[in-house]
This record gives structure tokens, sequence and C-alpha cells, in this order.
């Protein structure tokens, strides 16, 4: 009957629940971006990745955030250019983003 109880398994199963083995494999994903992962860990995350959406996406998801931190400049440019930054950022946000309905009562 073990099938039997694989199929209910199967069919309670909640696709936004992570799988243990996902979880595991998400977790190493930081050490294989520094590169301080072992030969064999890292041959298994591949291999995961290679055949698990869900872990794939959060790969390319941490790939781009790290491409991202290491695309900034220096913290001094950022310390000098935060108000403009801001500022521009203030503008963009008033421009495409409409004031909520609920705003105008605070
Ligand atoms: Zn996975």
């Amino acid at each position: 009957m073990e099938e039997k109880e694989f199929y209910q398994f199967k069919g309670s199963y909640q696709p936004t629940e992570i799988s243990p083995v996902c979880a595991n494999i998400q977790n190493q994903l930081p050490d294989m971006m520094e590169g301080c992962l072992d030969k064999v860990s890292e041959e298994i995350v591949q291999a995961h990745l290679s055949v698990c959406y869900l872990c794939e996406k959060v790969w390319i998801e941490m790939q781009k955030t790290v491409a991202l931190i290491e695309s900034l400049p220096t913290a001094d440019m950022i310390q000098d250019l935060t108000p403009k930054i801001l500022s521009e950022l203030e503008k963009e946000i008033e421009r495409t983003i409409p004031i909520p309905w609920w705003k105008k009562y605070f």
C-alpha cells in the first residue's frame, strides 16, 4: 500500500511549502556564491538547480542581487549621492504612483 500512501501524500502536498531538499540546497547557495562550497556539494547543488525551477529562481535572484551590489559605487560615493538619489526617487515615485486615497486622511 506504499504506492497509495505516496499518492495521498502528493495530493496533500502544498506547492507553496518548500521541500526539505530545496531548503537544504538553498541554504548552500550563499556559500556557492562565495565559492566556498566544496566540489562535491557544488556538484549536488548544480545538479539540483538544473532540474528544480524553484531553486534555480532563487539562485538567479541571488546572482542578480550580488551583481547589483558589486556594481554600486564605493561607500563614500554612496554617501555623497544619497540625498540626490533620494530626491530623484521621490520625484519618480510621485510621478509613477498615484497618492493612495487614504493618504488624505493622514
Ligand atoms: Zn529545489
